[in-house]
């Protein structure tokens, strides 16, 4: 893997760092921070070597057209905070405010172009698509540097063919996520137990696979665990059911039982009439489910049987709440698990968290990112990575391919 370091004398030079600065925000309000804060190490360590910095990144899903709402300037006035520098912001991503920012960049200055994804070329499917795109960014430009660790499984102008037309290297965020997650594929500490959750099955179905492959213990718990209460033929009434996937559970409950995995389920349910915060809710057994109502947490018995399944775990793997943790009486399943990774931390084993709703939930529930080994800012890519997938986005980079050779 390349580095900034090989990069050579940097002062001077114009140097574009493709960042992931996709926070989530309430209006204009940024409501939590951490990806902004995880991409300044790199930012500032260019800006102190004198290189020109020009900080391109993406909000939300605009249809590769500008649109106010997903405007990256509450992001610039962040990041110049937390980097403790004016950060300068241009109006466009590569037309007239963007070359004239870049002209006047000073050595050491930081600018941040606005939404990559304003551009129909950023996220177009084809090479064709993007080319003309990713030429006009590489234009401003004399080095790329690839820092955005949540879309370098995006086969992306800004992330994939940029690389292709400038001479490059790894930023240190995706460095340090790349090396946590090697320690997940290969060789992890036992016991590893992976906890999965959040809203949707589908969404990690490949993961799941791969896993059974390589932990021993999977612990379910979030919306997705109905879908496997369901392949265990048990009513789950309005809940998040995902009928389709129920086929494709039953599989894997088998694999798991031949391959000797052991699958943790809960034993209790909070169930509520609503989807609601303020929505009548209690406690059942998980085979109790009426049919009239939803479950949106894990229930009380089942967080001590989570956390007691991790105790004794050297590595572990969490991505998706337990429950709707953003209504305080469904957050208590979330709050259990991240309070048990926080004691097996402080005992010495690897916790690595992913998923973004995961970040934000142990964020808003007072927990501290040095509570955990790591905290990763891909979703996405922490788990395709660990599907053993290729990413677009680091097999680009040179040196790369060969790195993940050896991983599953
Ligand atoms: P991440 O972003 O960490 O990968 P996901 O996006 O998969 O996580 O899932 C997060 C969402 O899952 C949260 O918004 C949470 O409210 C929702 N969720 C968790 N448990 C349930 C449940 N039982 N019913 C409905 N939604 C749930
Ligand atoms: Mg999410």
């Amino acid at each position: 893997m390349k580095t900034i370091g090989d990069l050579g004398d940097l002062r001077g030079k114009r140097v574009l760092v493709r960042s992931d600065l996709n926070v989530p925000l309430d209006g204009t309000t940024i409501t939590d921070d951490g990806r902004i804060r995880a991409s300044v190490p790199t930012i500032r360590m260019l800006a102190e070597m004198g290189a020109r910095v020009i900080v391109c990144a993406h909000l939300g899903r605009p249809k590769g057209e500008p649109h106010p709402k997903y405007s990256l300037a509450p992001v610039a006035k962040r990041l110049g905070e937390v980097l403790g520098a004016p950060v300068t912001f241009a109006e466009d991503t590569v037309g007239p405010s963007a070359k004239a920012a870049v002209e006047h960049l000073d050595d050491g200055g930081v600018l941040l172009l606005e939404n990559l994804r304003f551009n129909p070329g950023e996220t177009a499917k084809t090479d064709e698509g993007r080319a003309e795109f990713a030429r006009a960014l590489a234009s401003l430009a004399d080095v790329f540097v690839s820092d955005g660790f949540g879309v370098v499984h995006r086969e992306q102008a800004s992330v994939y063919d940029v690389a292709k037309l400038l001479p490059h290297a790894t930023g240190g965020l995706v460095e340090a996520e790349v090396n946590v997650l090697r320690r997940l594929t290969r060789d992890p500490q036992r016991p590893y137990a992976v906890v999965l959750g959040g809203a949707k099955v589908s969404d990690k179905l490949g993961v799941i696979g791969n896993l059974l492959g390589t932990a021993d213990r999977l612990i379910v718990g979030g919306g997705m665990v109905f879908t496997f209460l369901a392949a265990k033929g048990l009513e789950v009434g309005k809940s998040l059911l995902e009928a389709d996937q129920i086929d494709t559970v039953k599989g894997y409950l088998e694999r798991a039982a031949t391959e000797g995995v052991e699958i943790v389920l809960p034993v209790d349910i909070v169930v509520a009439d609503g989807f609601s915060a303020d929505a009548a809710h209690d406690v059942v057994a998980v085979d109790a489910i009426p049919a009239d109502r939803m479950g949106l947490d894990i229930g009380p018995e089942s967080s001590r049987i989570f956390a007691e399944k991790l105790s004794d775990c050297r590595t572990v793997f969490w991505n998706g709440p337990m429950g709707a943790f953003e209504m305080a009486p469904f957050a208590a399943g979330t709050k259990a698990i991240a309070q048990a990774l926080a004691d097996v931390t402080r005992a010495g084993a690897l916790t690595v968290v992913g998923g973004g709703d995961s970040a934000a939930a142990v964020r808003q529930l007072g927990f501290a990112d040095s509570d955990f080994g790591h905290i990763s800012t891909g979703g996405g890519a922490s788990l395709e990575y660990l599907e053993g997938k290729e990413l677009p986005g680091l097999t680009v980079l040179d040196g790369d391919a060969e790195d993940r050779a050896g991983d599953a």
